[in-house]
């Protein structure tokens, strides 16, 4: 089916820098339309360690700009998105015979110091010996090093960006693949693929944010010969029953000189990532190897006193980097900024391939894409994101932190653990989510864990959830705690439209 429907532009992936673009976009007044191919941060967005952070070990691979560029904005996210940001203590313990205590010290006092850090606490040297910090480490380690990123939920952060986004006029769909693309007098004709069958539609622009597909729709949808600028890296992370009593985080040096994280996570959990090793299949199907686990059950041992053993891992995750391929010998040492290549000029309509970037940097990678995007068509509005909350975010860090026991206090009826999670989750579009309840039977059935009809519609209304699989593993974590058994009878509700939920409410 032809619409003729045309935009400015039109993004391809939803992943955290398609969904981030297509924000700035919008708010800047372009027609856009954002097109991902299965779900929002179902791509390496949702697979990540969850860190806002400069990358403290890329200071030793010079990437000055990049940790720099990445300090400045941790301050930034946190302020936009409270509610699904947080601040976290890292202890980097010194292990005699890696690198010196003067070299992390040095370390510590650049990422200190190289710019935007107003609010989080500096470094301190610890005592592990008296320090709490010790307590669950082996005794040969005395002194550590404390020192501050933040923690975000990556899907999360993915899926607001496109609430933002369409919510500024972007016309935003998951479950749409753009399946083939080419010229059309100034501007592109676009073939897209969705549950409701085939339409085409223009853009005078295209931008591919596809991350570890950029090579793949440039080959595909776009019948190129040849493309090889990605470079993907596996990562792979496992998720154990809690290792550790207290609420910071750990950065253990390995003797291969990479690092692992050991990081709490969901409440019971401990998060143990991650690992870096050059990957050549279909990055769908990256799953984690023997090797990689025992390579982070051994990471962990050589600090824990109790370490965890492969019956505690409870889950586990691995995704790919989809980095700029700068010929680098070692998978660890491929950049990890971004790179943006403008195609146009000769009579081609303009086409944008978006490679690398983090998590951390996606603001600022959308910043330069619009300018990119001005050269191209034509500028329209100015940078605003830098001072814009996220849906959900518009209140203060300290309004955030306290808005678990506003929401309890209002809503008496229910458990204050689902109080306090729902504040995590939707910040103030809590009280959208809870409106009109007055006990807790107005929430509908129950899905496990403290899961209802009501989250699960607000879910499907507002920020496009479709299967069990996007509300249990990327709206929330809630897949953590759930059967299957109460999975599938999720998926069943939702597919019913909710008819068969509200019945049995
Ligand atoms: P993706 O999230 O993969 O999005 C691309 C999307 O394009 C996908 O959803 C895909 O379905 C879609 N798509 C593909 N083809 C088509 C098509 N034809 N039509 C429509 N849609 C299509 N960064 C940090 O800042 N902090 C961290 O702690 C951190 N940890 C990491 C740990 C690991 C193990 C990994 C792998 C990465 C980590 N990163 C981190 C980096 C960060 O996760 C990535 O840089 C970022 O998620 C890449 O986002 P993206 O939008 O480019 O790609």
């Amino acid at each position: 089916m032809a619409t003729g429907a045309t935009f400015d532009v039109l993004v391809i992936g939803g992943g955290i820098n398609g969904c981030g673009i297509a924000r700035d976009l919008a708010g800047r007044g372009y027609s856009v339309l954002l097109a991902e191919k299965d779900d929002f941060a179902s791509g390496t967005s949702s697979w990540s360690t969850k860190l806002i952070h400069g990358g403290l070990r890329y200071l030793e691979h010079y990437e000055f700009r990049l940790v720099r560029e990445a300090l400045v904005e941790r301050e930034v996210l946190w302020a936009l998105a409270p509610h699904i940001v947080r601040p976290l203590r890292f202890v980097l313990p010194h292990h005699r015979g890696l690198r010196p205590a003067w070299l992390l010290r040095l370390g510590l006092f650049v990422y200190d110091h190289l710019g935007g850090r107003k609010r989080l606490p500096a470094t301190r040297t610890v005592d592990l010996r008296s320090d709490s910090a010790g307590e669950p480490l082996k005794a040969d380690y005395v002194r550590a090093f404390e020192y501050s990123d933040l923690w975000v939920d990556d899907a999360r952060l993915v899926v607001l960006n496109a609430r933002d986004a369409a919510d500024r006029g972007a016309d935003v769909r998951n479950g749409t693949a753009v399946t083939a693309a080419g010229p059309d007098g100034d501007g592109w004709s676009i073939t897209l693929r969705g549950a409701a069958g085939t339409e085409t539609v223009r853009a005078r622009m295209l931008v591919n944010a596809a991350g570890p597909w950029v090579d793949d729709v440039l080959r595909g949808a776009l019948g190129r010969n040849e493309a090889r600028h990605v470079r993907l890296v596996q990562g792979s992370h496992i998720v154990v029953r809690r290792a550790f009593d207290h609420d910071g985080a750990y950065i253990f040096q390995n003797s291969d000189g990479r690092i692992v994280f050991a990081i709490p996570y969901e409440g019971e959990f401990t998060l143990i990532g991650t690992t870096d090793r050059d990957y050549d299949g279909e990055p769908h199907d990256v799953a984690i190897t023997e090797e990689e686990t025992d390579y982070l059950l051994a990471a962990v041992a050589d600090y824990l006193a109790q370490p965890p053993g492969r019956d505690d891992i409870v889950w586990t995750y691995s995704g790919v980097r989809p980095l700029f391929d700068d010929g680098a010998s070692k998978a660890q040492e491929a950049t990890r900024d971004y790179v943006l290549t403008l195609e146009d000029g000769r009579g081609r309509p303009p086409l944008l391939n978006v490679f690398g970037g983090k998590l951390t940097t996606y603001r600022r990678l959308a910043e330069a894409v619009a300018v990119k995007v001005a050269g191209a068509i034509g500028a329209k509005g100015r940078p605003w994101t830098e001072g814009a909350p996220l849906p959900g975010g518009d209140l203060t860090i300290e309004a955030a932190a306290d808005l678990a026991g506003t929401l309890a206090e209002a809503h008496p009826e229910l458990p204050s653990a689902l109080t306090e999670r729902l504040a995590r989750l939707y910040g103030t579009r809590a009280w959208q989510l809870l409106e009109g309840v007055s006990r807790a039977g107005d929430l509908g059935r129950g899905f496990g864990a403290d899961l209802t009809w009501r989250e699960v519609r607000f879910l499907m209304d507002t920020e496009w959830a479709r299967t069990a699989e996007d509300v249990l593993w990327r709206r929330t974590k809630l897949g953590l705690f759930v059967s299957g058994e109460e999975a599938r009878a999720l998926d069943d509700a939702m597919a019913g439209g909710g008819d068969r939920a509200s019945a049995a409410a």
